[in-house]
């Protein structure tokens, strides 16, 4: 199942289970939107991925037990910031290739 991680890797800021401001790659790495555009370039630091909206998961128990009451958010706070040179060199190859052919 899908971790939904509380805080952006990058900034801390808080992306609760109803934000739409939450990415995530393949892995479940988990940043803001802001950073995934800014400092990320959209390259994972992690794996190379690229990141994609994370989803909505339902609030309410709409069929089968399947909403946060019965699967709540993750509240392990992972804060591990990139620097940000290290990350332009580690990412500027892999940013010039489309997410889904890298
Ligand atoms: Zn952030
Ligand atoms: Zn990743």
């Amino acid at each position: 199942m899908l971790e939904l991680r509380p805080t952006c890797e990058q900034c801390n800021k808080a992306l609760p289970p109803e934000s739409l401001e939450a990415r995530i790659c393949s892995y479940e790495c988990t940043f803001c939107a802001a950073c995934v555009d800014s400092v990320l370039g959209n390259v994972c630091p992690n794996c190379g991925g690229g990141f994609a909206p994370r989803p909505i998961r339902p609030s309410k128990n709409w069929k089968g037990e399947n909403f946060l009451g019965k699967n709540p958010a993750s509240t392990k706070v992972n804060h591990r910031p990139v620097d940000p040179a290290a990350h332009t060199r580690f990412g500027s190859a892999i940013r010039k290739i489309p997410p889904e052919k890298r």
